[in-house]
């Protein structure tokens, strides 16, 4: 026979907030996650930089129906329509019935994730040895990105207009690029700095060749001139055509289970595919919605969303202003009513590092999808901290929609901080609240995220999409 709960539990009961948790989820729940994720590890295999995100998101979406935007067209309530922005961000919308009358909902992630791009000038030869000189993309731990296998991707547009793709490194048999590091035997000197100064950025040089060109007729940059060759085979292209490209080195391995249990992905780029993916497929899936609900994968979100592809950038809001003039009323009217998911990650709680996190108020991998209220830096610093009758309203829409979720801040007070694009989204009067998936060993070459995580992130972005 059951004991009797005494009257002091049942008090603690009703009255004390218990998180839920990791032990809440049912074996469907577990097996449904399981089936999204395999289709999310594609998505990020084939999107280690944001031109390849938006090209797999438009044949996805065209997949599913939906046709290029016309600002000149009319659209109907389940018509839907995307729009690409210079190829590295890209807006799908699915019409409501109330169009954006009453405003829109969007759920925003980034696509573009920390790397190593080229410099401008970037390829020459040292004691017989071709690298290029680069400059770091986002917030990196240099050493972190030393003596791992590396691609290359990007795009490289020629004197005479034409654009040449670059995808070099991700078949089984094709060769890729390294950053070298110092042997342990000579590093005393090297291990005794501070990390910072231990490898710089200036140190990210890539090691691309050591061959010298086979039918010289004389001794100079022979090596080099070799690279130079096979690019020139392969691509068409010179070394005055580095001036105009966008080069972009990131890790060559594919995304993996990890756990005895399969439990965890680990892969470059979950910052912030790992959002972008589960908000996408809320996208193709939403149906008869109510508001126009719009996904916006953004760029340049790792440095400061900056640029006319970042979030500071013009491009959402003339594409609301676009659907509001289609209805009759006016942007800002539709902006000032519209609701923002800004979807990105939180550092899940590590064990090994317990001391950079306040356990009350951190998120866990397997807790669900992360709620932040603010994020920022010394004091809420550079963010926009939601509202409680905002937090209040996503709280209760997720658990009506039995989506498993938690709140976290990123790591302990003072520490260091760090921002999203939510500002940016709350600047146009818009309620926005950041909601993302945990995740360990952010920004390095090799992150890691729970499967049952992102699969609640994307039913919290489709729950969102759905409401009445
Ligand atoms: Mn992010
Ligand atoms: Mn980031």
């Amino acid at each position: 026979m059951a004991e009797e709960k005494t009257k002091t539990a049942l008090l603690r009961e009703e009255l004390m907030y218990e998180p839920k948790g990791v032990k809440a989820l049912s074996a469907e729940e577990i097996a449904d996650a399981d089936a999204f994720c395999e289709g999310y590890k594609q998505f990020l295999n084939a999107s280690p930089v944001e031109r390849e995100a938006v090209a797999y998101t438009v044949a996805a979406a065209e997949a599913a129906g939906f046709v290029p935007f016309d600002p000149e067209g009319s659209y109907q309530a389940g018509d839907k329509i995307y729009l690409v922005n210079r190829g590295k961000a890209v807006a799908l919308a699915v019409i409501g019935k109330n169009g954006v009358k009453k405003g829109a909902r969007l759920a925003i992630a980034h696509i573009d994730s920390p790397r190593i791009d080229l410099k401008p000038n970037p390829l020459y030869e040292s004691n017989n040895l071709a690298l290029f000189k680069t400059h770091y993309y986002g917030g990196l731990k240099k050493y972190q990105w030393t003596a791992i296998p590396l691609t290359l991707h990007g795009v490289v547009v020629k004197l005479d207009g034409t654009r040449v793709d670059v995808k070099w490194g991700d078949e089984e048999n094709e060769s890729c690029f390294c950053v070298t590091d110092l042997l342990p035997h000579l590093a005393q000197e090297q291990v005794t700095k501070p990390m910072a100064k231990a490898f710089t950025g200036e140190d990210l040089n890539v090691l691309v060749g050591s061959r010298p060109y086979a039918e010289a007729e004389d001794e100079k940059e022979l090596v080099k001139l070799n690279v130079m060759a096979i690019l020139n085979e392969k691509y068409g292209i010179t070394e005055g055509d580095f001036l105009s490209a966008e080069l972009c080195l990131t890790p060559s391995f594919k995304a993996k289970d990890i756990g005895f249990d399969r439990s965890m992905i680990g892969g470059y780029g979950h910052d912030d595919k790992v959002c972008a993916y589960p908000a996408l497929m809320a996208a193709l899936n939403a149906k008869d919605v109510e508001q126009t609900c719009v996904t916006y994968l953004t760029d340049k979100e790792e440095i400061g969303s900056d640029g006319n592809t970042g979030m500071q950038s013009d491009f959402l809001r003339y594409f609301i202003y676009d659907l509001a003039k289609l209805d009759g009323v006016e942007g800002y009217r539709a902006l000032s009513q519209s609701t923002c998911l800004s979807a990105d990650v939180n550092a899940a709680f590590d064990p090994t590092y317990a001391s950079a996190f306040e356990a009350k108020n951190s998120c866990y991998l397997n807790g669900g999808v992360v709620i932040s209220k603010y994020t920022g830096h010394g004091g809420k610093y550079d963010t926009s901290d939601a509202s409680a009758e905002f937090m209040g309203a996503v709280r209760s829409m997720l658990e009506e929609n039995g989506v498993q979720w938690q709140i976290g801040e990123l790591g302990r007070v003072d520490l260091g901080g760090g921002g999203t694009i939510a500002k940016y989204v709350a600047n146009m009067n818009v309620d926005v609240i950041d909601l993302g998936v945990p995740v360990l060993s952010m920004h390095a070459p090799f992150e890691i995220v729970s499967k049952t995580d992102v699969y609640m992130a994307y039913r919290a972005f489709f729950s969102f999409f759905m409401q009445e």
